[in-house]
């Protein structure tokens, strides 16, 4: 897997640990605001539920399948169920005198049924489990969209197929920085968006569940990417008269509150439509902290 690490250019991670905080509004909005300038690239890496294309009524193509190994049985077979007994996921049974049957749902492409049997009976087969898109949105943002098969479970693959496409197309496309959405939650699919990232913003609301699933990303952060520039940002800020748990857990994990954005009906609007509030309703409250927002990150990076 490559690391943004070797980049030379920004790479901002957007993330949060629960799901509906607005991490994707952040990522659009901020994307918006750097294109003005510079030649940006939108990672959609939650690949579950991409939606980043969605909401900024962009079109995709898609680019490249993500495919792996998996067994298929050839007339060597001696029915020895080997290969059976060493698949952990439970993928293979084999019965009698039959060749073994795969489940190709349960099947992770370890390849140890192949590498087990005794007879050179396991040819290569090829397994799509996810794909990758690309799209381009207002002259300066290209996308690149992740997608899991429905039914598959190799999300963290898809993630890191994208995330090596990605880094091959910096390289060959001269982007001046990078955004990456990550999924919410605080696992496999999350570490791989992160590692190497040099900044990260946290989104959250002012909530119990926020402040809880908050705490399991500043955590996860702290774990997989200590070095990285990590803030917070308070989505839908005035929702309730909680926020001063979010801002002493930023305390606790030596992080900041670096903006917070206010409920804002344009936020809506602009959402339905598929446009970014900041092109959409630039004189909006929520438009005027994205602005704010923005000008920080642009400092900091
Ligand atoms: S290990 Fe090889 S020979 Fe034995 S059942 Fe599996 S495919 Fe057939
Ligand atoms: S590749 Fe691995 S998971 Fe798939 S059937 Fe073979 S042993 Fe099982």
């Amino acid at each position: 897997m490559e690391s943004w690490k070797k980049l030379k250019i920004p790479v901002i991670g957007i993330t949060g640990g629960k799901g509906g905080t607005g991490k994707t509004t952040v990522a659009i909005n901020l994307a918006y605001l750097f294109s003005r300038d510079n030649k940006v690239l939108l990672l959609d890496l939650d690949v579950d539920a991409p939606n980043v294309a969605i909401l900024l009524g962009a079109k995709l193509k898609e680019v490249k399948k993500v495919k792996d190994f998996i067994p298929l049985f050839n007339e060597n077979c001696t029915f020895c169920g080997e290969c059976q007994k060493v698949c952990r996921a439970h993928a293979l049974f084999q019965f009698g005198e039959n060749l073994p049957t795969l489940v190709p749902e349960l099947c992770n492409c370890c390849e140890a049924c192949k590498i087990i049997c005794p007879n050179n009976a396991i040819d290569n087969g090829i397994k799509t489990f996810g794909y990758i898109h690309e799209g381009s949105i207002y002259n300066n943002i290209d996308l690149l969209v992740g997608e899991l098969k429905i039914k598959e479970p190799r999300s963290a693959k898809v993630v890191e197929e994208v995330k090596d496409y990605a880094i091959e197309q910096i390289n060959n496309n001269g982007y001046d920085i990078v955004i990456a959405d990550t999924a919410p939650g605080a696992h496999c699919d999350i570490v791989i968006a992160l590692d190497g990232v040099k900044s990260i913003l946290s989104v959250t609301e002012p909530t119990i569940f926020g402040r809880h699933d908050l705490e399991r990303i500043l955590q996860l952060i702290e774990i997989v990417n200590k070095e990285a520039n990590s803030k917070i940002v308070l989505n839908r800020a005035d929702m309730t008269k909680e926020k001063k748990i979010i801002y002493e857990l930023a305390k606790k994990y030596n992080s900041e509150v670096i903006e917070e954005i206010p409920m804002d009906n344009a936020v809506l609007k602009s959402y339905s439509e598929g446009v970014p509030v900041c092109k959409k309703f630039p004189k909006s409250a929520a438009a005027k902290a994205f602005n704010k927002l923005y000008n920080k990150m642009r400092g900091s990076i």
